[in-house]
């Protein structure tokens, strides 16, 4: 080619390289550190209530103090509202008043598992089991024959609540069972959504019966051990929130250990990012930053605790009372970038991906004008000044991006947190980590990626 040629190329045409061809040693060396730090907590994050107390305590060590109504506030001063034990909020106050807007991430930190039905306990066949009811959208398949733990919560009748944790380090797991080939002939005929009923999905709790005489016997070994462990009784599942979850270790992955696997990285990925990014802000950011990490998206974000509470808007207007400022004045100048993971493109089922549009391991963070399924449908779909706003924060400060789309049209379609923000009237775009096996107990991601949404996080916080 024509040097005339090619540089005629390079003005007009979009430039896309691996960022490995572009990292600078010094964004090689905070990335290793930076997922040094997402992988020990999202193996401690298992659930949405664990995530929300290590970004509690995390948020406290670097001088966050809890909101409280009425509290004045200052440029600089650092508050967080934890809702219900399984969301939380944090803001820095920024130079600026809350009526020019403020600068907001959304992520979530609930993650697809099985959770515990009210009533699950049984014995069949001098085996005991626990009934479950799975959470978000789960291939059920996948669920079966890998270890499993137990963590939540027991609320008692009198108000306390004991926290269940089942299966961590070295003690013993849990399991589903599956056929074995010899006897699978028929099962393996049906389709993968059907192979494995969700009345399937119960957890092996134990098979030592106690000694003596009747039916039940391993049921009670088992009920034992919870009384003794918790002093629960069977009535006491009632007003439990117990989720099953993987029990395999965050790792590293491939030969060069670019990569991570681990449970919850949808949507742990980006909270993490977020509120890393929120925490490591060492000036006082014009506009105030605002970290929303959400429970129930995996649910459609409904409840008391998921981004179509109210819960927010309530911690909005009241940093917004602080300085006199109405909160739609704010909302109607905020921006939101809603953090959540996409699909990334995955060469042993390239036919359900577009190549022109998918997001790609380690070309940084993936921005996504419009999610939805269909005609865009249940989508915010950003606007082309929003989009040009992030080209523009994340350039700038030296973010690796990417556009995505989660899939061929019309092949499927997801959605996010970012339409209730976008509903609040808050400019908002979707943006966030891609991965592969989405939703799997496994999932993966790569270190590059998860690094540029951190800085991504902290270019959006730092904006005008
Ligand atoms: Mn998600
Ligand atoms: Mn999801």
């Amino acid at each position: 080619m024509s040097d005339a040629l090619k540089e005629r190329k390079e003005k007009l045409f979009y430039d896309h390289k691996n960022g490995y061809d572009r990292l600078t040693a010094a964004d090689e060396a905070a990335m290793a550190d930076y997922c040094q730090g997402y992988m020990a907590f999202l193996q401690r994050g298992k659930t949405e209530r664990l995530c929300v107390a290590q970004a509690v305590a995390l948020a406290q060590a670097a001088g966050f103090k809890p909101f409280t109504r009425g509290m004045a506030l200052t440029a600089g001063d650092k508050v967080y509202t934890v809702n219900r034990g399984k969301s939380v909020m944090l803001a820095v106050m920024g130079r600026e008043s809350l009526r020019q807007g403020c600068q907001i991430t959304a992520s979530h930190i609930d993650s697809p598992r099985l959770d515990v039905k009210p009533s699950p306990l049984y014995e069949d066949s001098e085996l005991a089991y626990l009934k479950t009811h799975y959470y978000g959208g789960i291939r059920k398949y996948q669920w079966v024959t890998i270890p499993l733990a137990i963590y939540g919560v027991v609320a008692l009748k009198d108000g306390t609540v004991r926290e269940v944790a089942l299966g961590e380090g070295s003690e013993p797991k849990f399991v589903v069972t599956d056929l074995l080939p010899h006897l699978g002939a028929e099962q393996g005929k049906k389709p993968l959504n059907e192979a494995i009923p969700a009345e399937n999905l119960n957890i092996l709790l134990g098979s030592r019966p106690v000694e003596g005489e009747g039916s039940d016997r391993v049921k009670l070994t088992v009920m034992e051990k919870l009384h003794e462990k918790y002093g629960i009784v069977e009535e006491d599942f009632i007003s439990a929130e117990l989720e099953v979850v993987p029990a395999m270790d965050v790792t590293a992955i491939g030969l060069d250990g670019s990569m991570i696997g681990g449970y919850g990285h949808d949507d742990r990925v980006c909270g993490y990012a977020a509120l890393r990014a929120l925490l490591d802000l060492d000036t006082v950011p014009e506009k105030t930053a605002v970290c929303m990490l959400a429970d129930k998206e995996e649910i459609g974000s409904m409840g008391v605790t998921g981004m179509q509470s109210a819960c927010f808007d309530t911690f909005m207007e009241d940093l917004c009372a602080a300085q006199g400022v109405a909160l739609r004045e704010c909302y109607e100048k905020a921006f939101c970038l809603s953090t959540d993971v996409t699909a990334a493109f995955d060469p042993n089922f390239s036919e359900v991906y577009e190549k022109k549009n998918a997001a790609y391991l380690n070309y940084g963070v993936g921005l996504c004008k419009y999610t939805g399924a269909r005609g865009k449908s249940g989508s915010s779909d950003a606007g082309a000044e929003t989009v040009a706003y992030v080209r523009r924060v994340l350039d700038d400060y030296g973010v690796m991006w990417q556009m995505a789309e989660l899939g061929k049209t019309d092949v499927g379609g997801g959605g996010t947190v970012a339409q209730y923000m976008a509903n609040r009237n808050i400019t908002t775009l979707d943006a966030g980590v891609p991965v592969l096996s989405m939703h799997a107990p496994f999932e993966v991601v790569s270190k590059l990626d998860c690094y540029m949404t951190y800085k991504g996080c902290k270019a959006v916080y730092l904006a005008k």
